[in-house]
């Protein structure tokens, strides 16, 4: 199969394995310390991992977390981005993984990418509200 993440055990970048998940390094990374929690199975959405998959990736995410707050940084983002319409490629892979993002005040991920971000913010309009909640209640 052609996904990198089915193959990640042949590389050197696993931090720790468990039953059902690796814990790597991202490359390419974002920033210093970039972290991927991907489940050994190949899943395309995190409605297709079984309870016990789930459980253990968030156990490692409160890991995980918890290493990067101790060691590398102040803050630290959890990510996971469902894209079916985005090819495979170096940045993006079709198999579930979530990012773990160490973060600092004012560190480089916020001056050259969520500056940008900020502005799109709007206030949640009534009309809005409504439609979105009835949509998904
Ligand atoms: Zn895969």
């Amino acid at each position: 199969m052609d996904c990198p993440f089915c193959n990640i055990y042949k590389e050197d970048r696993t931090i720790k394995e468990t039953e059902n998940a690796y814990v790597i390094l991202s490359n390419p990374r974002l920033v210093a310390g970039h972290t991927l929690i991907i489940p050994k199975r190949h899943v395309t959405s995190i409605s297709q991992l079984t309870k016990e998959e789930q459980s253990e990736i968030f156990d490692l995410l409160v890991e995980f977390q918890g290493k990067i707050l101790e060691k590398l940084s102040s803050g630290c983002d959890i990510r996971q981005n469902f894209k079916p319409y985005v090819k495979n490629s170096q940045t993006h892979v079709g198999h579930v993984h979530f990012h773990l993002l160490p973060r600092d005040f004012q560190d480089e991920l916020q001056e050259k990418a969520e500056k940008f971000k900020d502005p799109l913010y709007k206030d949640l309009s009534e009309e809005e509200k409504n439609k979105i909640i009835a949509l998904l209640k």
